[in-house]
């Protein structure tokens, strides 16, 4: 980046950073560069161990969370790096309600008796604190998915560092746009890149983000080495699709405010949880597990598909996951605001939420 990335503001760190330098004749746009080895005497000597369209990438995200990135071929990928940090019979405490895959390889360790797993309500401050004396990791997502729990991550990652415990926050939900959990304390940012990043519903991507120089270099080695390694063309539209990050949030985060005041309102909506922030909100119905499914099948609008983080608003019912724990209630739907405009967002929710009719 041609200035101190210090002094830009994040809007402008996602414009201009991770390009080429301003030379004459130099282009403007980021080379994808597609090659599996490079001419020996320089580094990287092969492209699983690096390649210049990541570095751009990189760049760009490690500036906005506050430290080192990296990519990774999708958000698993990233969290199962992150997660190998906790050693062999290790205790990995983690959040109740955490993303159904994470939860599936927190349940899948465990099983193969390679880790024990505490899980945890995250926003109940005290019973987090009980858990940690003698566990290796802490594993955070806040807001919590789907269930929108917030933890205090100051005081958990301050008491996970007092103990010894390395604390991963998982940030895909807030993006470092609205949460920065590095400066929170937190040691490592894991990304499903896919999501906010992305933008666009045309990439699976993941990343991680440290400041610490010895958590980094064993990320490293881990995705040199497992091989969870990101395609050129995927992360050059995950850096393209990151440019409008800050419009696009701002735009979601105040469409998703709008929807859960009004939502409050609705008299076939019981439950609204909003954290307040962000783009992404759950509800629950009146009308329970039947009225659920009747929304799915009624909304144009909306898209019913899983994921989040697009220009293209989704809704999905969670229990219909395999992986989703019990106690997220059945007829919880998820919204994941995109962009479009906030009035057709609403009157599609209107209709399909019209008692008595059958759905389309
Ligand atoms: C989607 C998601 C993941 C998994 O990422 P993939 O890119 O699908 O592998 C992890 N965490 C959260 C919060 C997610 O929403």
């Amino acid at each position: 980046m041609p200035q101190h990335p210090d002094d830009l503001r994040p809007e402008t760190v996602l414009v201009a950073g991770g390009r080429p330098d301003k030379a004459p004749g130099a282009s403007l746009s980021t080379p994808v560069t597609f090659t599996s080895t490079y001419v020996a005497g320089g580094d990287p000597d092969y492209a699983r161990s690096g390649n210049p369209t990541w570095s751009s990438f990189e760049e760009v995200l490690g500036a906005l969370e506050g430290g080192t990135a990296l990519t990774f071929s999708s958000g698993m990928g990233a969290i199962a790096a992150a997660m190998s940090l906790c050693p062999p019979g290790g205790t990995i405490v983690a959040g109740r309600h955490v993303y159904s895959g994470t939860g599936g390889l927190l349940e899948q360790l465990a099983a193969d008796g390679r880790c024990t797993v505490l899980r945890v309500p995250v926003d109940d401050t005290p019973a987090v604190l009980d858990a940690l004396p003698g566990a290796a990791v802490l594993w955070l997502e806040s807001p919590s998915n789907p269930m929108m729990e917030i933890a205090d991550l100051p005081v958990l990652c301050e008491a996970a560092r007092s103990a010894n415990v390395i604390t991963v926050c998982d940030n895909t939900f807030m993006t470092p746009i609205l949460q920065r959990p590095l400066s929170m304390g937190a040691d490592v940012v894991v990304h499903s890149v896919t999501k906010f990043l992305a933008g666009h519903s045309d990439v699976v991507m993941g990343a991680t983000v440290t400041a610490d120089p010895d958590l980094h270099g064993k990320l490293l080695a881990r995705r040199t080495l497992h091989g969870a390694v990101p395609g050129p063309m995927e992360t050059w539209l995950a850096l393209r699709g990151m440019r409008t990050l800050a419009v696009r949030m701002e735009r979601g985060a105040h469409s998703a405010a709008t929807l859960a005041r009004r939502l409050g309102d609705h008299p076939a909506v019981s439950r609204v949880r909003y954290p307040g922030v962000g783009a992404m909100l759950s509800i629950e119905l009146t009308g329970g597990l039947p009225a659920a499914l009747t929304l799915e099948q009624r909304v144009a609008v909306w898209t019913n598909a899983t994921s989040l983080g697009g220009v293209e608003s989704l809704l999905e019912r969670r229990r219909r996951h395999a992986l989703e724990v019990d106690t997220v209630p059945e007829d919880l739907v998820r919204l994941a605001v995109g962009i479009e405009h906030v009035e057709d967002l609403w009157a599609d929710l209107v209709q399909a939420l019209e008692p008595g009719a059958d759905p389309a």
